[in-house]
C-alpha cells in the first residue's frame, strides 16, 4: 500500500532526518515530489528499470482516477492504489514506481495527455521544495478541490458554503523562515529546505511569501557573500548565521527581523546593523535568537533585541496586536480578517453574552469578540500567547475579557463542575483537533450555540459527530481559503442547542 505519509525517499541521496518545523500550518508532511511535465509529449519509453533511492524503479502508464486529500492524483497500478503527486484526474501519465520497504512511491515522469486544470507552476522551485502542493492547478481548480473535500467529509452536517477565496493568492505569508547555507563550492546560499531533508534549495523568492521579506533576506545573502560572517554549517556545527525568521506587519508595516545566531558571540555586528539599516530602513525591529543545540526547532531560548522594540504590531478586525518572535499569529492575515468574520457572525452576539474563546492563541478572536459581547473568557495552553493575550487586551482597552493559561479540556471540565455558564463557546483547536474531556464539558455547560473553527477538516468532522450525537445540530459551515497553493483549508461550522 501506498502510504500517504512521508516514506523517506529522496531524490539526491541526501541523509533523511527529520524536517525542521519550517513554519506552522501550511507545511506539513509530504512525501517527495517530483517534475510532471505536461510540455514533454515526446516519445513513449520504453519500460524503465533504475534504481531510486534504493528501491527499484518501473516505469508505468496510469490514469488519475481522483485527488486524495492532500491533493496527490489517485492511480491504480498492479492492484495497489497509487498516490502520485502533481498528477490531476483524468490525465494519463508515465509514472516511476519504486518500492521503499512497504510503502510504494510513484512519481510523475511524462503527462501523455495534460487536463485542462493543468498550468505550468509560476514557482521555479514548486517540485523540489513541497512547501506548496496545487500550484500546478488553475485557481478555479484549486478552490473546486477545497470545496469538494469539505462538502465531503461534511455531508453528514450539512451542505457547506462557497469557499471564501483570495483575490490574489500569493504573497500572503506574513511570516518567513530561510535557513543558510554553504553549497558544495562553499558559496553562501539561503532558502528552505528540501522537503524531508535538510538540503537547502537555494531561492531568491518565494511566492507565497511577502515579498518585501524576502528583499531582506537577499540583502543579508549578499552582505554574508561580501563580509567574514559565516554561515552554520549543520553537520560541522561551524560558522554564526543558521536562519532569518521576518514578520511582516501588513498593515502597520511594520517589520521584524530575527537572526537565529548558533552563537552568542556576533562579531562585526555593529557594521552589519548598519549595512542592514541602511539598505531597509522600513525594518522596524531586529532580534537576535541564539540557538546553539542540534537541533530542527528553529528558534533556541535566548532572544537578544538589537534595536527597536523587540515586537511588531497590527491591526485585525479594528484591533491592534502586538506580535513577539515566538507567539503564534495567523499567517494569512487578509483570509484571517474573513474567517474571524464569519466566526463572530456565526456567534450572533447581542451585547451581554458570556464568551469561552478556547485554545485562543493571543486572544485576537476572543478580544474582536468582546467589543459585541457581555464577557469574554480565554483560555490557552502556551504562557507566552497567554501572556500576549492579556497584553493585547489592555492595549486596546478592554475590560470584559479574562484569559488563562491551562489545558482547554481541563478548563472546561472545572468549569462544568462549578456549574458555571456559557452563552457561546468559540473554538479553534490545533490540527489534532479537540478531546472527549472538552466536548463533554461543552455538552455539560449547554452553551446556545458553538463556534468551531478548524484548519483540519477531518479532527472537525470527527468532533462535530460528538456534538451533534449529544445535543447539538449543525447550523452552517463555511470554508475559507487561508493558505492558497497547498492543500490546507480552514473551515468554520456553526451548532446550535436542539433544545
Ligand atoms: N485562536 C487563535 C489560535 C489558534 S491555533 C488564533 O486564531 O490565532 C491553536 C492554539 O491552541 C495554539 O495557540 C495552541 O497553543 C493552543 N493549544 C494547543 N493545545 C491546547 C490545549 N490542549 N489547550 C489549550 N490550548 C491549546
Amino acid at each position: 500500500m501506498n502510504k500517504r505519509k512521508n516514506n523517506g525517499y529522496k531524490k539526491s541521496g541526501n541523509k533523511p532526518r527529520n524536517k525542521p518545523n519550517r513554519s506552522e500550518k501550511p507545511y506539513g508532511k509530504h512525501s517527495q515530489g517530483s517534475r510532471g511535465d505536461s510540455k514533454s509529449k515526446g516519445k513513449r519509453n520504453a519500460p524503465d528499470k533504475r534504481k531510486r533511492g534504493g528501491g527499484k524503479a518501473v516505469t508505468a502508464e496510469v490514469t488519475c482516477s481522483g485527488l486524495t486529500a492532500e491533493g496527490k492524483g489517485i492511480a491504480q497500478w498492479e492492484g495497489k492504489e497509487l498516490e502520485v503527486p502533481h498528477l490531476l484526474p483524468g490525465e494519463k501519465a508515465e509514472v516511476l514506481v519504486s518500492k521503499q520497504g512497504p510503502y510504494v512511491n510513484a512519481e510523475v515522469k511524462r503527462v501523455v495527455t495534460p487536463a485542462k486544470e493543468r498550468v505550468e507552476p509560476p514557482c521555479p522551485y514548486y517540485y523540489q521544495c513541497g512547501g506548496c502542493q496545487l500550484q500546478h492547478m488553475t485557481n478555479n481548480a484549486q478552490d473546486r478541490f477545497k470545496q469538494r473535500t469539505i462538502d465531503k467529509l461534511m455531508k453528514p452536517f450539512g451542505k457547506p458554503q462557497p469557499i471564501l477565496t483570495m483575490d490574489h493568492p500569493y504573497d500572503y505569508r506574513n511570516k518567513s523562515h530561510t535557513t543558510f547555507g554553504l553549497n558544495q563550492n562553499r558559496q553562501v546560499i539561503g532558502g528552505l529546505y528540501a522537503q524531508n531533508s535538510h538540503e537547502i534549495i537555494p531561492m531568491d523568492r518565494c511566492l507565497i511569501h511577502d515579498p518585501k521579506a524576502d528583499e531582506i533576506v537577499n540583502t543579508i545573502k549578499d552582505y554574508l557573500k561580501n563580509s567574514k560572517m559565516q554561515p552554520y554549517n549543520e553537520d560541522t556545527g561551524q560558522g554564526f548565521l543558521r536562519h532569518v525568521l521576518i514578520k511582516v506587519g501588513k498593515v502597520s508595516g511594520e517589520i521584524m527581523v530575527v537572526l537565529v545566531t548558533a552563537s552568542s558571540e556576533f562579531k562585526g555586528k555593529n557594521n552589519f546593523v548598519k549595512a542592514l539599516r541602511k539598505a531597509h530602513p522600513e525594518i522596524t525591529t531586529l532580534l537576535m535568537n541564539v540557538n546553539n543545540k542540534k537541533t530542527s526547532m528553529v528558534l533556541g531560548d535566548q532572544e537578544k533585541v538589537l534595536f527597536g522594540k523587540g515586537t511588531i504590531t497590527d491591526t485585525l478586525g479594528g484591533m491592534e496586536f502586538e506580535i513577539s518572535a515566538k507567539s503564534f499569529y495567523q499567517i494569512n492575515p487578509v483570509q484571517t480578517e474573513k474567517l474571524y468574520g464569519k466566526a463572530i457572525e456565526m456567534a450572533e452576539l447581542k451585547g451581554n453574552e458570556t464568551v469561552i474563546d478556547a485554545y485562543c492563541g493571543i486572544g485576537t478572536i476572543g478580544l474582536i469578540a468582546s467589543q459585541k459581547a457581555g464577557n469574554v473568557i480565554g483560555v490557552e495552553l502556551n504562557k507566552d500567547a497567554v501572556r500576549d493575550a492579556i497584553r493585547n487586551s489592555k492595549r486596546n482597552g478592554v475590560k470584559n475579557a479574562r484569559f488563562y493559561q491551562g489545558d482547554a479540556g481541563e478548563f472546561m471540565v472545572n468549569m462544568a463542575s462549578k456549574g458555571e455558564k456559557a452563552d457561546v463557546v468559540i473554538m479553534d483547536p490545533p490540527r489534532s483537533g479537540s478531546d472527549e474531556a472538552f466536548l463533554s464539558s461543552v455538552v455539560k455547560l449547554k452553551p446556545k450555540r458553538v463556534v468551531y473553527v478548524s484548519c483540519n477538516p477531518e479532527t472537525q468532522a470527527r468532533d462535530l459527530k460528538y456534538l451533534v450525537k449529544n445535543g447539538y445540530q449543525v447550523d452552517g459551515i463555511q470554508p475559507v481559503d487561508m493558505f492558497p497553493q497547498t492543500y490546507h483549508v480552514e473551515s468554520v461550522v456553526k451548532l446550535v442547542r436542539k433544545d
